[in-house]
């Protein structure tokens, strides 16, 4: 990893599995004074005329002083700061973007984290404009990433958009962001773990393509984030520069994949369900990476629990599914959004039961293969809630006001928002959804007494 991310830009790589990867970034800089580089880049990547994009606290940590080094390089700039400290990501704020932008705006320039990256990758897309990202924390890996999520109409949406050609962190910035936001973007990157499991699991079950290069870049950028946990804490700029590479190595094994496969597993599919039902039920907001850290945990318990297990095959093949009680199940769990969550069945079929028997004859062949990969590749739970911990970093679903409950309807339906093979679905495949959702509530429950 001491390459640096600036290994996987440039050539396309023709790569063992088959494909050949690619992405359209072009440059990325992380280190100190990060920010001071900006006109340089700009100037070799050929753009003249900027619109920088901020809010409230991006505008104060980076977009001023952004701004006075660009009009020293005698760089043409505008910039639109947002008047609130987080706008929301919808139609108000995207027009405001769109008007303010001057006509002959050659790239925009987003300073910020999700929200201002979204809402500048979008309009930026739709004007048929590049963007660059300057990053002021640490908080999630959208960074490089295809889509953008908007709230519009007051729904959260994922639209069609466009990754950027530079991305900008200036660890000195970004070691001054807001620890709850540094600790999210740990949450993401630790993650990766159970999410890389997830497809291992799938290509040894239903031989979908995987990747051992982007595996291997992706997990050695997470590991080069854990051997410096402890560092974090201190904000110290190296430990926050490898995570920010953590988070820019996993935008980049989207691109090489064409899929979110190598960044997103069931611990965000947890996270998307939990997501939806606050947004209905009108409570406060998590942070998208903490919601994850917490998924993850609960995974990483599963699957230690799974590779424990005694499994009836036999009783999981004959295991009945009564379509009406799964329908009924999902419209109570999913209220508002159950009916996209039928079609998306309809459409998939991940709940057929012949494949799901051909599935468990496949799993029970490669068991002890399962069960091994399982024990090899994730660490220890109590080891990464150790390093939350460590880092005052929830872990317990506790800690973030998600009730007990809603895990568990997590654990049973939370696969219904993806078609994508993780845990969950084998956990449904081999019956066991209901018992670990029990087990888990048992578990947490010991987990917050202990504190
Ligand atoms: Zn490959
Ligand atoms: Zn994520």
């Amino acid at each position: 990893m001491r390459e640096g991310v600036a290994q996987y830009l440039g050539k396309a790589r023709k790569c063992s599995c088959g494909r050949v990867h690619e992405t359209p970034l072009k440059r990325v800089v992380i280190e100190q004074d990060a920010l001071q580089k900006v006109p340089g880049i700009l100037e070799e990547l050929d753009y003249h005329r900027v619109f920088l994009v901020a809010d409230q606290n991006t505008w104060k940590a980076a977009g001023e002083a952004l701004e006075q080094e660009l009009v020293e390089a005698q760089i043409a700039c505008e910039a639109l700061v947002f008047s609130e400290q987080e706008p929301v990501p919808d139609e108000s704020h995207l027009g405001e973007i769109l008007t303010a932008c001057p006509p002959e705006t050659e790239i925009l320039l987003a300073v910020g984290t999700g929200t201002i990256n979204d809402m500048c990758k979008y309009v930026s897309f739709r004007l048929k404009l590049d963007y660059m990202i300057v990053a002021t924390a640490t908080s999630m890996d959208g960074f490089v990433s295809v889509g953008a999520a908007l709230m519009l109409n007051h729904v959260k949406v994922t639209k069609d958009a466009h990754g950027p050609v530079a991305v900008i962190g200036d660890t000195k910035i970004m070691a001054e962001a807001p620890m709850e936001l540094i600790t999210a973007g740990l949450g993401d990157v630790l993650g990766k773990y159970t999410c890389l499991l997830d497809w291992k699991l799938s290509q040894m079950i239903n031989g979908e393509y995987y990747c051992d290069y982007v595996v291997d870049m992706v997990r050695g950028a997470v590991e080069t984030v854990v051997e410096q946990g402890a560092q974090i804490k201190k904000r110290d700029p190296e430990a926050i520069r490898s995570l920010m590479e953590a988070l820019v190595v996993t935008g980049i094994a989207m691109y090489y994949v064409g899929n979110s496969r190598p960044a997103s597993g069931c611990e965000h599919h947890l996270s998307h369900f939990w997501e939806m039902r606050f947004l209905m039920e009108g409570r406060k907001p998590v942070l998208h990476g903490t919601k994850v850290g917490v998924g993850m945990i609960i995974v990483t318990q599963m699957y230690h629990m799974l590779a424990q297990e005694t499994v009836d095959f036999s009783a999981a093949q004959k295991k009945e599914r009564k379509v009406s009680d799964w329908e009924q199940k999902i419209k109570t769990s999913y209220l508002d959004a159950a009916e996209g969550i039928l079609r998306l069945e309809q459409e998939c079929g991940k709940n057929n039961i012949e494949q799901r028997n051909q599935r468990l004859q496949i799993i029970e062949k490669r068991w002890e293969d399962i069960r091994h990969t399982i024990e090899e590749q994730l660490p220890a739970t109590e080891q990464l809630i150790a390093l939350l911990q460590s880092l005052d970093a929830p872990y317990c679903p506790c800690q973030i006001g998600l009730p007990i409950e809603m895990v568990q309807e997590g654990i049973e339906v939370g696969k219904e928002v993806r078609n994508r093979y993780t845990l969950l679905q084998l956990l449904w495949d081999l019956g066991l959804e209901e018992t670990y959702s029990k087990q888990i509530r048992t578990w947490l429950e010991d987990l917050e007494k202990r504190g």
